[in-house]
């Protein structure tokens, strides 16, 4: 199973449970099927896109206290398909680590 992961190009260390929800400070853009999502926590870009609304660091403000998703069984499609531990993944966790390391302040995705 592991070996089948690596071969997939999904490194099986990179846990959720040990990262700070990294992923959910990207631009979340909700798709016509996202009907679940509860308006208030979805705002719209210049463009008018319908994106998940953020705070003020950059976080999806869906995202909990213990860094989870509030909205878990009706997150959007895009949450849906992220794949943990995938090469999008570790990217913007490398990203993410190499700020904090350097001291860089976050920035929006
Ligand atoms: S909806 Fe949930 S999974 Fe998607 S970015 Fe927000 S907190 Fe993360």
């Amino acid at each position: 199973m592991a070996l089948d992961a690596i071969e997939d190009g999904i490194d099986p260390t990179v846990q959720c449970s040990g990262c700070d929800a990294i992923c959910c400070r990207l631009t979340v853009v909700l798709d016509a099927d996202d009907t679940r999502v509860p308006g208030y926590l979805t705002t719209r870009t210049h463009e008018g896109l319908r994106v998940m609304a953020r705070d003020e660091e950059g976080w999806c403000v869906a995202v909990g206290p213990d860094m989870g998703c509030t909205i878990y069984e009706a997150r959007p499609t895009v949450c849906r398909r992220f794949v943990m531990g995938a090469p999008y993944c570790r990217d913007i966790r490398q990203v993410h680590h190499d700020q904090l390391r350097r001291g860089i302040p976050l920035t929006m995705y």
